[in-house]
């Protein structure tokens, strides 16, 4: 079986021009050697504007979409495709983030169309789930969440299905500053290993990354990764300044 190995992954939302970018990720050459000399996986997702120069100018870091389309081409305005994305050697996107849920209708079916195509191009999906604050305060979180998993990855075959990556991010702590505290991340993202065994047995439900976001900083990043079933963490705010994406990492070294 395969282990699961750490993952960092900074989600810049729209933030960072070109020029902020390329800055950034000529800073970050250090911390990707740092990260591979303790067998961490780092990333960072900028807008597509800054995909192609963050790979050049350090290889060595995942880059990441922020979303793609499930189609190859055609009349989708302001659509990036897989195909794009492939020619400039990116092969990660998250799927699903709850702020393209909220303003862009993005739901778990398209998501999964999305996924489907990722797959069938080896690309790797950065799935997000979570729920909003009035479904935490009345106590559905696992049902909601469920229902993502099972909606977003239906389909998904067995023999694949260990390179997804899940994001357990609750939205009310989204850049709200209020963080889950470690036991309930840990408890749905245990639940999520349990919804992810039902659709695709043990083995590969044990593979399967499960990170954690929402209002990760430095200060809090060790206690979620110490958790059973948290194996990295999609960081938005915290991720955008070198000096803290560092300190993210040097703290779960
Ligand atoms: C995110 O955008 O995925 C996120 C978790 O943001 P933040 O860390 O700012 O809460």
């Amino acid at each position: 079986m395969k282990t699961r190995t750490k993952l960092l992954l900074g989600n810049w939302k729209m933030n960072k021009t070109l020029k902020e970018a390329k800055a950034f990720a000529k800073d970050s050459v250090e911390l990707s050697v740092l990260a591979k000399e303790n067998n961490i996986e780092l990333g960072v997702a900028p807008t597509f504007l800054c995909l192609e120069a963050v790979k050049k100018i350090n290889p060595d870091i995942i880059v990441a979409a922020q979303n793609l389309h499930y189609e190859e081409k055609g009349a989708f305005t302001g659509e990036i495709s897989i195909p794009m994305l492939k020619e400039i050697g990116i092969n990660w996107s998250i799927i699903g983030h709850s702020e393209r849920r909220q303003y862009n209708g993005e739901s778990s079916l398209s998501c999964n169309r999305k996924i489907l195509a990722m797959i069938a191009n080896d690309m790797i999906p950065v799935y997000c789930c979570g729920e909003t604050l009035e479904e935490y305060e009345s106590g559905i979180t696992k049902a909601i969440v469920r229902d993502q998993i099972r909606t977003g990855l239906a389909n998904v075959a067995k023999e694949k299905a260990s390179k997804i990556v899940v994001a357990y991010e609750p939205i009310w702590s989204i850049g709200t500053g209020v963080n889950a505290s470690k036991e309930i991340a840990q408890e749905v993202c245990a639940f999520i290993r349990e919804v992810l065994e039902e659709m695709f047995g043990a083995t590969v439900a044990k593979e399967i990354r499960i990170l954690y976001g929402g209002s990760v900083k430095p200060e809090n990043i060790k206690s979620y990764l110490s958790a059973k079933d948290i194996d990295g963490a999609l960081v938005g705010g915290a991720s955008l300044d070198i000096q803290s994406f560092k300190l993210l990492l040097q703290n779960i070294l």
